[in-house]
C-alpha cells in the first residue's frame, strides 16, 4: 500500500488536527498523505484542495491542453446517454435504454451493454 500525497496546493495551511505531525517542539501542518483520495481522479484529499488547484494551476491547464474556442453541438447523431428505470421489470431488475436527448427516442439495452463504457449508439 503506497501513500500518496494530495496535490492541493494550500492542504497544509488548513490546521487540522490530522494535519499536525512530528513530535514537540517540531509539530507542522503538512500535506494529507493517504493511500487513497476521493476527489480529482485521486489527487485531492477534499474538493477545497482540488478547487484551490484549479485556482491556481487551472488557466495554465486549459491552455496546455487546449481551450475551447468554439461551441459544440449537440445534435442528433450524438445525442444518445444510457439510463435506466429502477427495478420496474417483473423480477426487480432495471430496465435499460439508450436516450436521444434531442429526439426523445429510447432503445433498449442490456445490462451488459448499459456497463461497457464503450458502448454507445453516438457516432464518433
Ligand atoms: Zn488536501
Amino acid at each position: 500500500m503506497s501513500l500518496k500525497y494530495c496535490q492541493g496546493p494550500d492542504c497544509h495551511t488548513y490546521t487540522t488536527q490530522d494535519r499536525l505531525k512530528g513530535t514537540k517542539p517540531n509539530k507542522t501542518y503538512q500535506t494529507r498523505r493517504r493511500s487513497r483520495m476521493y476527489y480529482g481522479q485521486g489527487n485531492f484529499c477534499d474538493q477545497r484542495c482540488m478547487y484551490d488547484w484549479f485556482e491556481t494551476f487551472g488557466e495554465r491547464a486549459i491552455n496546455h491542453f487546449g481551450r475551447t474556442t468554439d461551441a459544440k453541438h449537440l445534435r442528433e447523431h450524438n445525442a444518445w446517454v444510457k439510463d435506466y428505470d429502477w427495478r420496474v421489470n417483473a423480477d426487480d431488475s432495471h430496465r435499460y435504454y439508450s436516450l436521444n436527448k434531442i429526439t426523445r427516442e429510447q432503445r433498449p439495452l442490456t445490462e451488459a451493454q448499459y456497463n461497457d463504457t464503450s458502448y454507445t449508439l453516438n457516432e464518433r
